[in-house]
């Protein structure tokens, strides 16, 4: 379903379009069933192996292809600009959502707000960056801060934003991790309003990120205890909000996800021969150089946006 933001927050608060409350009862069910899954799968990860830490990105890469999710397992993801700008559109949101108003430099407050995180991947990006890629940069951003001032509403305290609000949950004795981080929470605890999720992207939002938002509606759950009742993604790129209203079932197939993707994840680094599948992330993949199936795969239906994860894990149990 899409609409403006401006009626995702009115609808929110007027109890439209959400999923039904899915009870504590249903969400702890759910959380004991991944628990005993994911220990038993995660105890099967070799004993000289790091702690498996599944993100968005690695689940979806290892669902999509084996091979191609262990190169890129290989080594820390490039920084690229595609990435780079979602970094930059996140510091304007967040400006946004609490000041009420869009910095005069955009790009400007996004790197001192990227250099005040210390975020070393990101500035080490920019200070590398030619003169060409940093103007491009810097117009893509305008055009997206453009759209946050038309398009997004003023989020009033009562909404009690909670921005980069980040989520590791430990399975197999701390062994297998599922690790996010929410761009934008609002609403439920203390407020009188549903608990919501706001993810934010920099480009167009399509129904390959469909079970994006089921999976934080999951690490929602797990983490308080309480599911979101509607997970939402704003593009800055069209404005347009896409809502995925949240059930159990919505839960529970995002779980399974989850069990797909460990499962596969451990084989793969148990020694198992990786599988190799095109798919439409294939110009992202570091093998395509020397892939004959990658390559086969039609540039007409590859996707313009890095398929690469921008929630590159850096927590203390990776
Ligand atoms: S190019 Fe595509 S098919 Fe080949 S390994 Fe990479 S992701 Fe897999």
């Amino acid at each position: 379903m899409s609409a403006t933001l401006a009626k995702f927050f009115d609808d929110v608060a007027a109890g439209i379009g959400l999923g039904p409350t899915v009870d504590r009862a249903t969400v702890e069910a759910l959380r004991g069933e991944l628990t005993t899954v994911l220990d038993a799968i995660g105890d099967h990860l070799p004993a000289d192996a790091p702690t498996l830490t599944l993100t968005k990105g690695r689940i979806r890469a290892v669902l999509a292809c084996e091979t191609g999710a262990l190169a890129a397992n290989e080594v820390i993801p490039q920084v690229t600009a595609p990435m780079m700008l979602g970094h930059l559109v996140d510091r304007v949101v967040a400006s946004y959502v609490l000041t009420g108003t869009v910095p005069t430099d955009p790009f400007e407050h996004a790197v001192d707000a990227l250099r005040a995180e210390r975020d070393e991947r990101a500035i080490s990006w920019l200070d590398g960056a030619d003169t060409d890629a940093v103007r491009e940069l810097r117009a893509d951003l305008a055009d997206r801060a453009a759209r946050v001032e038309s398009s997004w509403p003023l989020v009033s305290s009562e909404w009690w934003p909670r921005l980069e609000d980040p989520a590791r949950i430990p399975f197999a004795r701390r062994r297998l991790i599922l690790s996010g981080r929410f761009d934008v929470m609002l609403g439920g605890r203390a407020t009188p309003l549903p608990l919501v999720i706001v993810e934010i992207k920099a480009g167009a939002a399509t129904a390959i990120h469909q079970p994006d938002l089921y999976w934080y509606a999951l690490l929602g759950a797990l983490r308080d205890h309480v599911a979101p009742r509607v997970v939402a993604v704003w593009s800055a790129a069209d404005g347009i909000t896409t809502t995925a209203p949240i059930t159990a079932d919505a839960l529970h197939s995002a779980a399974m996800r989850v069990v797909a993707a460990a499962e596969r994840w451990i084989e793969v680094l148990s020694g198992r021969e990786p599988k190799i599948t095109a798919h439409p992330g294939c110009r992202w993949c570091a093998l395509l150089e020397v892939c004959e199936t990658g390559q086969r795969w039609s540039p007409d239906a590859a996707l313009d946006e890095d398929w690469l994860d921008d929630e590159v894990d850096t927590g203390d149990d990776a």
